[in-house]
């Protein structure tokens, strides 16, 4: 990091951190804090390079969530800027009706990458990526001849504690209840199932019995909703922001046989899991299944540009094709979403050459293996620890579960939990934890860092946890 901090600069950054208080909007923070004398602000962040961050005031951080779980390849890419320049001279902008080069070559490379046959819409972001394949999914039964009460089905199931973004019907699909209130009545139809949840289990069940068992509640849902109702069942391969809740090898292939009796297609939303986070390109290439839709976002850009896509199998498309004989008439039987920034040919020329770059480095491999090494040391270090309850991981997807009691797996208390990355930032790493303002449930600590994150970075952190938990009353 090459900034180096003067103490002339300690004017600027006084003056800005003022202007930040009175006028920025910082969202997931009570900023009246900022109005004591003693409490300002951090200094804005200002320049970065691999896995760090560094500060106005000259301090770095170690980013062990890599932005919001989106910064893949790292920080600080000069030939992703030096694509995003040139694309930018050459085409600012296009309409989303027409193509451009750089869209096309992204729409077919995410089909190759995905192994399937897929028709891609673009959006600008995660959460526009879901309200576009719900609607997607649910216009599909409108159109679909082989189905003729196809025009019957809208409900979009998902589960608790999943995340799938801001807008109304990603809101309404997200089972989180902290990110709802206060916002007013959601939008109708949408349901909840329970995900596998292994470590909090029924303990009288197996693991496998365990995920039987939500299995059946997905079932008993649609059925007692009435299958006839159901457009889609939304996951996230692995539950990211929600507590890092990785499921069984099982799960997904059950789920998938679920969809296919009941007519549900079956919705993954990689926007965390997409583009290598889990140690594979995608969450569900884990598992051996073959979804109807996949959005993604994040890692698809790794964040250097906003960028959002909806891959839809091939043989959905087809559906919209204007055809004779269903629920909607023909003149409006095609996708009538758009986004002003979906797909810009800016976001989409940095999408290719961050893929690159994720290819050409192997970067999918570091992912599993530095995954496989943080794990190792976490589960060495900290598993012996009080409060340390559960570690889940798949690649750099990693979860630490914190709680009262080792025995009864009581969730170690909010107030405790958040101690730990407050700890962890005083050593300059930022650690991620389960947002959530539900008594209870904040007690997963979440790493998802760059790939590029290295070895000993991941004994920094780990050294960090172990004197932060060993800190706890
Ligand atoms: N789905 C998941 C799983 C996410 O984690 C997020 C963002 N945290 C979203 C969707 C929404 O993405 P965005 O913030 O880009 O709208």
């Amino acid at each position: 990091l090459a900034r180096r901090f003067s103490s002339a600069m300690a004017e600027e950054v006084m003056e800005l951190q003022n202007k930040q208080a009175a006028s920025l909007w910082h969202p997931m923070t009570q900023q009246r804090a900022w109005n004591a004398k003693e409490a300002r602000p951090p200094a804005p962040v200002v320049s970065s390079a691999g896995s760090r961050l560094q500060r106005m005031d000259g301090s770095t951080m170690l980013d062990m969530i890599a932005g919001l779980w989106c910064v893949n390849v790292g920080y600080g890419r000069r030939e992703i800027a030096d694509v995003a320049h040139a694309a930018m001279v050459e085409l600012p902008y296009h309409a989303p009706t027409m193509g451009s080069p750089q869209q096309i070559e992204l729409a077919a490379k995410i089909g190759e990458l995905l192994g399937m046959e897929a028709q891609v819409y673009f959006s600008a972001s995660g959460s526009e990526a879901n309200e576009a394949a719900f609607k997607i999914a649910r216009m599909y039964h409108a159109l679909n001849r082989d189905d003729p009460a196809g025009a019957l089905r809208y409900k979009i199931v998902s589960r608790q504690r999943a995340y799938h973004g801001n807008t109304a019907g990603a809101m309404a699909a997200t089972g989180q209840a902290e990110r709802k209130i206060g916002f007013g009545p959601q939008p109708p139809g949408y349901v909840k199932v329970p995900p596998p949840y292994p470590y909090r289990r029924n303990p009288k069940l197996t693991p496998e019995e365990h995920v039987d068992d939500v299995v059946r509640q997905l079932e008993d849902t649609i059925v007692y909703e009435g299958a006839e109702t159901v457009a889609a069942f939304v996951m996230e391969p692995i539950i990211s922001g929600g507590g890092v809740l990785v499921p069984t090898s099982s799960y997904l292939p059950k789920v998938r046989a679920v969809c296919d009796k009941y007519g549900v297609l079956l919705v993954l939303d990689e926007v965390v899991s997409g583009f290598g986070r889990t140690g594979a390109m995608f969450g569900h290439q884990h598992y051996g299944v073959k979804p109807d839709i996949i959005t993604m976002a994040k890692g698809l850009t790794s964040g250097y540009m906003p960028l959002g896509a909806t891959a839809v199998d091939a043989k959905i498309f087809r559906k919209f094709d204007g055809c004779d004989g269903v629920a909607v008439p023909p003149h409006l039987a095609h996708l009538r979403q758009i986004n002003t920034y979906g797909g810009h040919p800016v976001a989409c020329a940095v999408a290719l050459k961050n893929i690159e770059i994720i290819e050409n480095e192997r970067l999918v491999d570091r992912a599993a293996d530095v995954g496989d090494y943080f794990v190792k040391q976490l589960e060495e270090h900290l598993l012996p620890l009080p409060y340390v309850g559960e570690i889940r991981h798949k690649g750099l997807l990693v979860g630490v579960e914190l709680v009262a009691n080792k025995d009864t797996k009581e969730p170690l208390p909010e107030t405790l939990s958040a101690k730990v990355p407050a700890s962890c930032a005083t050593d300059g790493i930022i650690v991620g934890r389960n947002g959530t303002t539900v008594p209870g449930l904040a007690n997963v600590l979440i790493f998802a860092p760059p790939f590029v994150v290295e070895k000993p970075d991941c004994d920094l952190v780990v050294a960090s946890l172990k004197n932060a938990i060993l800190a706890l009353p």
